[in-house]
This record gives C-alpha cells, sequence and structure tokens, in this order.
C-alpha cells in the first residue's frame, strides 16, 4: 500500500519540478517520482518550460500575479540556488493600453518601491542607446521601464534545479505515462506505454501542452469521460527565432532591456524579444498563436502537439517564419533588416481561456491532481510555484486561488485574453508538394 507521502509527478517542467524540489524540502523521507517522455538534461525537450531564455518579470495588471511574480522574483534576485540564472536587465514595454499605469497601481498597493516608470514614447526612444528608435509605436499610448525585471537562462536553470530536487532524493524515471491506475473513482498511480506501472497516494499531471490528449487516453481506457479537460484546457504553439549578432550589433544590444509589443485583446498577443544570449543569440517570439485540434482517439478531437517524438517543434513553415521576421521589425525597424534568422522553434504550452494555472484536485478521480497551464507566462514562477501546488494538495491553499486555478470554475470568453490561441495550425502549414505523374 502507498505511503500517504508518496508523489508521481507526471511532467518536468517548472510545474512538476518546482512541486517536486518544495515537496523534498518540506518532507526529506517522502516518496517522488517525476516522470517524463524526456531525460531531464536532454539537449533539446519537448516542454515549454526547456529554452534558451524567459522574461522572469512582476509587470502584471493582475494583482495575483503581480505578487507571486515578485515573490518569485525576489528569490531570483537574493537566493544563492536561482540567482546565477537571472539577468536584471531591465524591460521596454510599448503599452496600447493603460498597462503601464495599471502595473505602477499594483506595484504601489503591494506596497513594493521599484525603478519603474510610465515614459513617454519621445522620452523612451532615445533610452538604452536608441535601440528601440524605428521600432513601430502605432497605438503606442506611454512605454513602461521596469528597470528591476530581466530573463533568466531557462533550460540551464531547469536541469539544474532538477539536479538539485535528484541530489535531495526525488526520484527520475524517463518513460511515456499512458493511462492512469483507476479503481473505484480513485487515481492510485500511472500505466506507461511500455506497460509497465507506478503506485502513489497522489498523482499529479504537470503535463503541459499534452494534458488534454493524455486526458482523452485516460478516459478512453477507463470508460470515465469526466476525466476530460474538455473546454478547460487548449493547446497552443508560438513560434521563436533566434539570430546570431554580428560583432558590431552584439556590443550595442550586449545590456538591451527585454522588449516587449504590447497590443490590446482585440488587436492579438504581446510579441517580445529577449537580449542576447552567451553564445550571442538574441530571441524573439512570434504574434501567431495557434491550436492544432486532431482525432487523437477515434472520434475524440482536441488540440495537440504533433503526434511526433519532439512535438515537429523543429518542422517551421514559412509562414511561422515570416511571423519572426514581423516581430523583428516592429522592435528594430532598419536597424535589423541585415540580420539573418538561425533558428526557429515551435513552443506548445496550455492554455485557459483566463490565462489562469490550473492547480486544482481533479474532481473526476481521488487522489488525482492537476497542476499546468503555463498560458504563455508560466515559466517565471518556477522558484514558489511548488509551494503553492502543496498548498492546494494539502487543502490549505487560499479560497481565492481555490476559486482562480479551479478545475472546475466558471470560464470567461476567450476573446478577452489576447494570448488565447486564435489561429489554426493548418492554416499555417507550407503547401505539400505532390508530384505530377
Ligand atoms: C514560445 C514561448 C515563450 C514563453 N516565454 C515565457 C517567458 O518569457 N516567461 C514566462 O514566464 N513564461 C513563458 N512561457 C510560458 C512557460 O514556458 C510555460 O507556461 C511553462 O513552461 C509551462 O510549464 P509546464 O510545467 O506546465 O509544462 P512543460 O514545461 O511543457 O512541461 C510538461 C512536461 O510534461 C511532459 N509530458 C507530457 N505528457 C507526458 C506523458 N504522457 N508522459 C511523460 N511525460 C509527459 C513533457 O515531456 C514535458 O517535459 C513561454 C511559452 C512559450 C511557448
Amino acid at each position: 500500500m502507498a505511503s500517504d507521502k508518496s508523489y508521481i509527478i507526471v511532467g518536468a517542467g517548472v510545474f512538476g519540478v518546482s512541486t517536486a524540489f518544495h515537496l523534498i524540502k518540506k518532507y526529506p523521507n517522502a516518496d517522488i517520482t517525476i516522470v517524463d517522455r524526456d531525460a531531464f538534461d536532454q539537449d533539446t525537450r519537448v516542454a515549454a518550460s526547456w529554452d534558451w531564455n524567459k522574461v522572469v518579470r512582476a509587470d502584471y495588471d493582475d494583482i495575483v500575479y503581480c505578487k507571486m511574480a515578485l515573490e518569485s522574483q525576489d528569490m531570483f534576485q537574493n537566493d544563492l540556488l536561482w540567482k546565477p540564472y537571472f539577468y536584471q536587465t531591465g524591460i521596454y514595454w510599448m503599452c496600447r493600453s493603460d498597462y503601464a499605469q495599471e502595473v505602477i497601481d499594483n506595484y504601489k498597493k503591494l506596497g513594493r518601491s521599484a525603478d519603474l516608470a510610465a515614459v513617454p514614447i519621445d522620452e523612451a526612444r532615445k533610452m538604452y542607446g536608441g535601440l528601440f528608435e524605428d521600432a513601430d509605436y502605432t497605438g503606442v499610448k506611454e512605454v513602461l521601464i521596469n528597470k528591476t525585471s530581466g530573463w533568466a537562462t531557462a533550460g540551464e536553470c531547469l536541469i539544474n534545479i532538477t539536479r538539485e530536487a535528484l541530489r535531495l532524493g526525488v526520484k527520475y524515471k524517463q518513460a511515456e505515462v499512458a493511462s492512469l491506475l483507476l479503481d473505484n473513482g480513485r487515481c492510485a498511480g500511472i500505466k506507461t506505454g511500455a506497460g509497465e506501472t507506478l503506485t502513489a497516494k497522489h498523482t499529479l499531471l504537470c503535463t503541459g501542452a499534452y494534458t488534454p490528449k493524455l486526458l482523452e487516453y485516460c478516459a478512453q481506457a477507463s470508460g470515465n469521460n469526466e476525466l476530460c479537460a474538455g473546454d478547460r484546457i487548449v493547446a497552443g504553439g508560438i513560434t521563436t527565432g533566434m539570430t546570431r549578432l554580428d560583432e558590431e550589433s552584439y556590443r550595442r544590444f550586449a545590456s538591451m532591456p527585454v522588449g516587449v509589443q504590447g497590443y490590446t485583446a482585440e488587436a492579438g498577443p504581446f510579441i517580445g524579444s529577449l537580449p542576447p544570449t552567451r553564445d550571442r543569440e538574441l530571441k524573439w517570439w512570434g504574434q501567431k498563436i495557434f491550436k492544432n485540434d486532431t482525432e487523437v482517439l477515434p472520434g475524440r478531437i482536441v488540440s495537440a502537439p504533433p503526434a511526433k517524438r519532439d512535438y515537429g517543434q523543429w518542422d517551421v513553415s514559412s509562414k511561422l517564419k515570416e511571423d519572426i521576421d514581423y516581430a523583428n521589425h516592429v522592435f528594430y525597424g532598419k536597424n535589423s533588416a541585415h540580420w539573418n534568422m538561425e533558428k526557429h522553434r515551435i513552443c506548445w504550452d496550455a492554455f485557459t481561456s483566463s490565462s489562469d494555472f490550473i492547480i486544482s484536485p481533479h474532481t473526476a478521480a481521488k487522489g488525482l491532481y492537476v497542476a499546468t497551464c503555463g498560458n504563455f507566462h508560466g515559466w517565471k514562477f518556477f522558484p514558489v510555484l511548488g509551494k503553492y501546488i502543496i498548498s492546494m494538495l494539502e487543502g490549505t491553499l487560499e479560497p481565492e486561488l481555490c476559486e482562480k486555478w479551479g478545475w472546475d470554475r466558471e470560464r470567461p470568453d476567450p476573446k478577452f485574453f489576447a494570448d488565447f490561441p486564435r489561429h489554426d495550425m493548418k492554416d499555417l502549414l507550407d503547401p505539400v508538394r505532390t508530384a505530377k505523374l
């Protein structure tokens, strides 16, 4: 019989690893196993959490995430474990709504003083040696400059924190999870694609974009359709692109802030540009966020990453590459017209229509929990996510958060969420050439 302090965590992204890390710190003798299809230190992985870099900021108009991001950023700034991965370069956010003021108000409400301001466009254009002088300012009201924001070396941080959790006693199993062990309305663990079973008192799904597909498989295997995600979770893909800067451009851009082009929900998702890495690679993410409706089993259709071992993440179509060229153009205009795009990747994340995480017991089976749905903004919370997820597991999460992150809650119309997937992947693929006979 599984002990009370036994946990299977499916998924070694930031939600899963943060939970394992906080659990082993809290309960050094607990039996904790992370199961992921990829090795944690593989060169590349399908996880959204694996990446060259991610933005770390507390610039949120939602005060809950503003507070939580400040808590997380304090760890990146002060805790020796997290500090090596954080670069406090500042952020330059071109705002087309009242976003800048809302962020400033939230900092005030939380009693946080920081070097942040809403700067008029003419003044902002001259900042940082005029790097953003030729950006597209159409519709921009003002520029939010927060000198305390920045970015982190995401993949490196994920590997090293996983390593630390393993050193403290967490186990890691590389396997594809195929279904759940369900008995009398209770989840007792998982079954792998190779037919192996693992049991535990708590089974936590931190499976990112794959979650809806996995739950369809579990529903089919158990005959319990209540397990399905339904319209709660949508898998969405976003393209990233990178260029390696030449000597001269590197000298100009080396100490640049994170750049953000913010739009209104009607206009579309925000676009970002991250400062160069140690390898001098400057990165963008594009504006096209797309779903990929797929018949994952006969009669069962959900959005899911392509059914390839690596989610087909390196098969990037011309239209998606153009999305990155567009991102380049709206940030740097003529200053970057000569840069070559060298690397493209499609990154898959899980979305809810409110942009809130799901951190909740699953209502269809006791012992089963869900903690994922980063909604394109979850990475920055890596240092603290596990703390909140443990509170959920132990029934001590604040009522406001239980409601916000619940499996069953009212879900708003996605039209109010700028980053919700609005495109279909099939419309963004290259045309298939057929041989003429
Ligand atoms: C292009 C892009 C840019 C982003 N930029 C930022 C940013 O700058 N800042 C920020 O804060 N956030 C950012 N995000 C969001 C952030 O990356 C995600 O919200 C977060 O990483 C999600 O973490 P996760 O643990 O839920 O999922 P993931 O990191 O995707 O991890 C899920 C894991 O589950 C495993 N898995 C799934 N199914 C199975 C199975 N059946 N068997 C075994 N293993 C399985 C996968 O292999 C994977 O390792 C970005 C996202 C994207 C896509």
